[in-house]
């Protein structure tokens, strides 16, 4: 809980310092609603959401006099509201090993960071994993995924730089199974520059997963950047459709004010969170807990 809170600290000060400034010795009436609206909205939580949470809020307090706290309380459970029906773990199913992570997502959201952390956590439960690198467009993801094998103990395949990306899923899937290995966690590229040719990419390596293990990839997360804002929810869209995406991670939740950007996304997708990181190091992963997320923002 104290990693939670302080990683999602940005978002929390902004928003509790604007409550507290917006609702001290001041009624609830309609301009101090329309404050509190734009608050949510500069939060990034979306203009339905705010304007839900805005209109639950004045219903039986329209003006009264009403302590800050009993704001954040109120919402806190509103948010929670949106975010309970999304919150679900990442149930890894033993039968199905090797038991298959595709990782989607654009440059830079942190995907090849998510996979060492997650590498940590199957290796934690005593599970094998193993990595397979294939973002082969970039040599610097290659390395960085070969230092996350070494760090957590899991085998990385790897081919190099320029190499066929659906090859090296192939490899990978066989080598897993070979092994009898429990996870394997697949990196992918994310050049959005050029989208087309990205989701042609992804779409060859579903065929090629599907072809060796029918009811795999058995998860395709789709890693986003809350600091880049509303553009998350264009990339839920991208990738939501060629990927067939079955659950979000969203990274650095820690480095926005904006942390309300997750809320948008979830009402506006239902896709269940798996995860949030609230930093760059390996247990700065947590489990997405809808009412700890949502007391955690509101300050
Ligand atoms: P990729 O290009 O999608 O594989 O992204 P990387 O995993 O290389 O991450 C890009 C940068 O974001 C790196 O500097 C990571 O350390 C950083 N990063 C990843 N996740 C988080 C997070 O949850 N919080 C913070 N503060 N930084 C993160």
């Amino acid at each position: 809980w104290q990693r939670l809170k302080d990683g999602l600290s940005r978002t929390s000060s902004k928003l509790g310092r604007g409550i507290t400034d917006l609702f001290t010795k001041r009624k609830l009436d309609g301009a101090t609603l329309e404050e509190l609206e734009d608050l949510l909205i500069q939060a990034d939580l979306g203009i339905d959401t705010a304007a839900r949470i805005t209109e639950a809020l004045g219903k039986g307090r329209f003006g009264k006099d009403i302590a800050p706290d009993e704001v954040r309380a109120v919402l806190s459970a509103e948010i929670e509201k949106v975010l309970e029906p999304v919150a679900h773990p990442l149930v890894v199913d033993a039968a199905k090993a090797p038991f298959v992570v595709l990782v989607v997502g654009v440059n830079g959201s942190g995907k090849t960071t998510t996979i060492g952390k997650l590498a940590a956590k199957f290796r934690a439960e005593g599970k094998s994993v193993m990595l397979g690198a294939g973002d082969t467009f970039r040599a610097a993801a290659i390395e960085q995924l070969k230092i996350w094998g070494e760090r957590t103990g899991s085998p990385v395949i790897a081919r190099e730089q320029g190499s066929d990306a659906a090859g090296l899923v192939f490899d990978a899937m066989k080598a897993a199974q070979d092994a009898g290995t429990d996870v394997l966690i697949l990196d992918t590229a994310g050049r959005l520059q050029n989208k087309t040719e990205l989701m042609a990419e992804l779409e060859k390596v579903l065929r090629v997963i599907r072809k060796i293990d029918a009811s795999a990839p058995h998860s395709v997360l789709l890693v986003l950047d809350a600091t880049t804002g509303q553009n998350a929810l264009t990339q839920v869209e991208v990738f939501g459709r060629t990927a067939g995406v079955t659950g979000l991670v969203m990274t650095k939740l820690d480095g926005t004010a904006r942390g309300g950007i997750l809320v948008a996304v979830a009402a506006k997708f239902g896709l269940p969170v798996h995860f949030i990181g609230v930093g760059e190091g390996v247990d700065d992963l947590e489990p997405f807990a809808a009412k700890d997320f949502a007391r955690a923002i509101v300050g």
